[in-house]
């Protein structure tokens, strides 16, 4: 079966290549000849996923998938949220982004907030949605070299350090992404049972 991964981000599409069924022929958006700005203007996580996945379904009628992360701090009600690659302005910036989140938890005590990814799979006309969720807090200070976006200021619960200072491998293993991917995978294998 072929399957689109609806992303532009070479390092994603690696990282769930890796961890597709032998079924699952995982094909990239170059393949299909899809070089578009994929639009990303819903106000929620779940719908910027879907409206992904959707794009690829209309324009090429091709099974796909798609994902959409965000970062959720609950003394911000939710916020960067939909908005968390954009949150310091356009260009994506990551350390404006830190900057700002850091400056707008300043002098508050309530620090917890979660990371969501959404995958939204459009299979022939059924469309369904993969959650997956990991809770943390949002540190005092940047720590680590590793991972990209807001990952030097977010420990997961339970853990003294933050997703820029643990392996690839462990983020995968504890991290939104890795748990969304892997409800999408046990979908896909059961499918083939
Ligand atoms: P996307 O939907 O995966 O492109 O993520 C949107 C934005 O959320 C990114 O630009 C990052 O700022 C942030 N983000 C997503 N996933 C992660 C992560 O695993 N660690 C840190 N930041 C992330």
């Amino acid at each position: 079966m072929k399957l689109v991964f609806a992303t532009h981000n070479q390092h994603k599409f690696t990282e769930v290549h890796a961890l597709m069924p032998p079924h699952i022929e995982l094909v990239s958006l170059a393949q299909i000849g899809c070089f578009d700005d994929i639009p990303e203007t819903e106000s929620t996580i779940e719908g910027n996923a879907v409206l992904k996945a959707q794009f690829i379904k209309n324009k090429y009628g091709l099974d796909c998938f798609a994902d959409d992360t965000g970062l959720e701090v609950a003394a911000l009600d939710g916020a960067p949220g939909v908005y968390s690659a954009r949150y310091a302005g356009q260009g994506g910036n990551s350390e404006a982004n830190i900057r700002k989140l850091l400056e707008n938890l300043h002098g508050l005590e309530n620090r917890s907030a979660q990371f969501k990814t959404v995958i939204a799979l459009s299979l022939e006309e059924d469309l369904h949605l993969f959650t997956g969720i990991c809770q943390g807090n949002i540190t005092q200070q940047p720590r680590g070299d590793g991972g990209f976006g807001y990952d030097p200021v977010f420990q997961a619960k339970g853990s003294h350090k933050t997703f820029a200072e643990i392996t690839s491998e462990e983020k995968g293993r504890i991290g939104h992404r890795g748990k969304a991917i892997r409800a999408l995978v046990e979908y896909l294998f059961e499918l083939h049972d």
